[in-house]
């Protein structure tokens, strides 16, 4: 049974990628936060085209939110398979020297320690090492760890610049024990994610810019994430897949 746990869910590219799951015939649980609706329309659209999916709410910055997460979706569904750390936030776009350490460690609390404590939890269920029967993880990095975020929001850059390290460092660790642990870094995609950093038609103002001259759709990168999560992508580990049109 192929079971997947998708943070940061019940919309955008995880939502995205939770449908997709679902209709790939994996055991989806459904990661959020705060909206309850909305995470339960992405579990009714999934079950109502025949797939499994559960509610699982917690904040992936909290250690024991996370916890009994993972402990929940063991009980519900079984052994976690896939992990997708998709949920990841950014505040309004600003230079660095308005930056307050507030900010910069609530960034970092989601977006670093979240995808930290979200790997240890699925490694241990997953690894060769504990009894497991191996797995996959796919970390959603950004565009902005190459780029750097510059009058935007350079604490988020920084953030992913630490996923991408994390899966460097984790997929060889964990390479001998069943687990596979890449990388997605998506450019400039549809979502609500830019309305929180202040600028809701950021992709269409911007896209001109992109070697391909459009901004991306969340199903694009799911594709990625399904296809790294999947049985074809069997011989990569620590690879970094860019969605970002060309840039
Ligand atoms: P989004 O804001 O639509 O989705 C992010 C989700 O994560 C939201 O549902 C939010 O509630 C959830 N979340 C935030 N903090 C959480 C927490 N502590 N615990 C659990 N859930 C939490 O944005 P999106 O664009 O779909 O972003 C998904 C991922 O893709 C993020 O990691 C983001 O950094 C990355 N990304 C997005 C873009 C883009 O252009 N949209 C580009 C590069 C990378």
């Amino acid at each position: 049974m192929k079971i997947a746990l998708v943070t940061g869910a019940s919309r955008g590219i995880g939502r995205a990628t939770a449908l997709l799951l679902a209709q790939q015939g994996y055991a989806v649980g459904v990661n959020y936060v705060n909206n309850d609706t909305a995470a339960h329309s992405v579990i009714d659209e999934i079950q109502q085209a025949g797939g499994k999916a559960i509610a699982l709410k917690a904040d992936i910055a909290d250690e024991a939110q996370v916890v009994a997460m993972f402990k929940q979706l063991s009980a519900e569904l079984g052994p976690i398979t896939a992990l997708v750390n998709n949920a990841g936030i950014l505040f309004r776009q600003t230079t660095l020297e308005n930056l307050s350490a507030e900010r910069i460690n609530k960034v970092l609390s989601t977006n670093v320690t979240g995808y930290f404590l979200c790997c240890r939890e699925a490694v241990k269920t997953m690894s060769h090492r504990h009894g497991g029967k191996g797995g996959a993880i796919v970390n959603v990095s950004s565009a902005a760890s190459r780029l750097g975020a510059p009058g935007e929001y350079v604490d988020y850059a920084a953030s992913k610049g630490a996923v991408d390290t994390l899966t460097t460092g984790l997929a060889l660790e964990v390479a001998a024990y069943g687990i596979r642990v890449n990388c997605v870094r998506p450019g400039l995609i549809y979502t609500e994610m830019h309305a929180s950093g202040g600028e809701p038609g950021r992709v269409d103002r911007v896209k001109a810019n992109l070697p391909m001259q459009r901004g991306g759709q969340p199903e694009e990168v799911a594709q990625a994430i399904s296809w790294l999560l999947s049985d074809s992508a069997s011989y990569v580990t620590g690879s970094f897949l860019e969605l970002a049109g060309g840039r």
